[in-house]
């Protein structure tokens, strides 16, 4: 009897623990990917970024003797059926940590065993599952520093390398193609833009790392920030399909710290901020979709009579470059700077005055490395409303974080198509990545300001102090 490999986030062949249960197992393999209503939910670039992951792995288990089995429906009836059909008796998993997916899997581990299979499902996603950090109370961790002190001397299981070959079964079960999906379609615009932007697969995983070890890490430290050098590690897409392990990158960096490589620490500790998000997304799930402080749902936010600035801040043209700039490499690339990240956030939810939610759902639909839980505490942390979060006053000048991070106005000149005579290509770019319905050209560029800085940063510490006196 088979046993049922369900991939979900974990396309990778190394460092699998459900992957090396079912070869342990000393039966034949079936590899399975579900199109189900989550992934239904996803973002378009997100689906694009899925796309490109689940060619990637199908070409890596082909290379094994292996296949790629894809379903579309219900999670719980796929596996039902195809468990009958190819008489498998048990089902593998990776564990995932929010509420939808805890939600389902619930549900298909008691069908499945139900059925009279087994059901197994094994860590991998994070370095510490939530449960397992917990303060000397006994509660969980609300602000990055004691969770970060709390296991950055954990022993993290050794990574298994990825086999050489899965035993297939005698009968390959039927599978739809990715072509019949067309995940791509979802991206309403210039889809080849960002697939050109996109290198998926372990390989290309590993291939990124060690350039990043070797050339970068060393000065991440000092350089992580600057939004015109490629400073960081770029696995956050990786991670997001589980293309490499957390693990793999904690031992590759600790091994740097023993050999007193600077930038290692801090690397390590940006690692842990994705699992701190988890850690918190999985105790408190309002994080994801509510404000984490409660009180902050009387905070008033900007009405819909403004939604045309909203417009602007997703079309990149607010005219203050630096955000910009920012929301233009998010179209292009599917990705943005972290620094970036902070910067538009800021502008939106304090010069601009909008909910949190709305850049959220912006980023989720745009983001290649689009995670819930990382997003959600990002949108909050700049908002004010999550735990651990930046203070409300603190609002980012963007023309200051400009000049500091952007010194020689490199990465501006990248993405904006304000010198008419001699734009980047990255800059053009962006016109073939828009939708038609923008109808926007070249010609446009630059806007004109949206807000005043100074003033609205003056009106948004008053709408805070208006807030706090309630
Ligand atoms: P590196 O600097 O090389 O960091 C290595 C890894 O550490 C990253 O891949 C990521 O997994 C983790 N990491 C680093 N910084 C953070 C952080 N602040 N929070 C959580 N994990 C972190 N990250 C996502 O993966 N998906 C998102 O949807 C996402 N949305 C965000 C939204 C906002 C408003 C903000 C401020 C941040 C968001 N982040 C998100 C976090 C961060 O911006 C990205 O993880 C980072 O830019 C990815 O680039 P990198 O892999 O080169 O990072």
């Amino acid at each position: 009897a088979p046993v049922i490999w369900w991939i979900r986030r974990d396309l990778r062949l190394d460092d699998n623990a459900a992957l090396n249960a079912a070869i342990a197992s000393r039966r034949a393999i079936i590899p399975l990917f579900i199109r189900d209503a989550l992934v239904d939910n996803i973002g378009a670039a997100a689906k694009i970024r899925l796309e490109e992951g689940l060619k990637a792995l199908s070409r890596s288990l082909r290379a094994r003797g292996s296949k790629l089995i894809l379903r579309h429906g219900d999670a719980e009836s796929v596996l039902l059926d195809l468990a009958k059909k190819s008489g498998a008796g048990m089902v593998v998993w990776s564990r995932l940590y929010l509420p939808d997916t805890i939600e389902r899997d619930r549900g298909v581990k008691a069908a499945v065993q139900a059925a009279g299979l087994t059901a197994r499902s094994y860590a991998g996603h994070v370095l510490f599952e939530p449960w397992t950090v917990q303060t000397g109370q006994g509660d969980h961790y609300k602000v990055y520093t004691p969770f970060w002190k709390a296991v950055r001397s954990r022993d993290v299981v050794l990574p298994d390398s990825a086999p050489d070959r899965l035993p297939a079964p005698e009968h390959w079960p039927d599978s739809d193609t990715l072509s019949q999906w067309n995940l791509a379609a979802a991206m309403n615009r210039g889809a080849g833009v960002v697939q050109k932007h996109i290198a998926a697969g372990e390989a290309a995983a590993y291939e990124r790392l060690a350039t990043f070890l070797d050339d970068r890490l060393n000065e991440y430290g000092i350089h992580r920030d600057r939004l015109d050098r490629d400073a960081t590690s770029g696995m956050s897409d990786y991670l997001s399909l589980g293309e490499i392990s957390p693990a793999r990158l904690w031992h590759a960096a600790r091994r740097h710290v023993e050999e007193g490589c600077k930038g290692a620490e801090t690397y390590l500790k940006e690692l842990v901020w994705r699992d701190f998000a988890y850690h918190l997304a999985y105790h408190t799930p309002r994080l994801l979709t509510d404000n984490w402080r409660e009180e902050w749902s009387d905070f008033a936010w900007q009405e819909d009579q403004r939604l045309q600035a909203v417009k602007a801040w997703k079309q990149g043209r607010t005219g203050v470059d630096v955000v910009d700039a920012a929301m233009r490499e998010l179209y292009v690339t599917g990705r943005m700077h972290n620094r970036a990240r902070m910067i538009v956030a800021s502008f939106l939810t304090k010069n601009l005055g909008f909910h949190w939610k709305i850049g959220m759902d912006w980023f989720g639909d745009c983001l290649i490395d689009w995670d819930p839980a990382s997003n959600a505490l990002g949108w909050q942390w700049v908002a004010g409303s999550g735990p651990d979060a930046a203070p409300y006053f603190r609002i980012f000048n963007p023309q200051t974080q400009a000049e500091k991070f952007d010194p020689d106005g490199k990465y501006r000149a990248r993405w904006l198509a304000k010198n008419h005579s001699d734009p980047s290509d990255d800059a053009l770019a962006f016109y073939d990545a828009i939708p038609r319905s923008w109808n926007l050209s070249v010609d446009d560029d630059p806007p004109d300001p949206l807000v005043d800085l100074k003033k609205s940063r003056t009106d948004a510490l008053d709408r805070y102090e208006r807030f706090r006196n309630g």
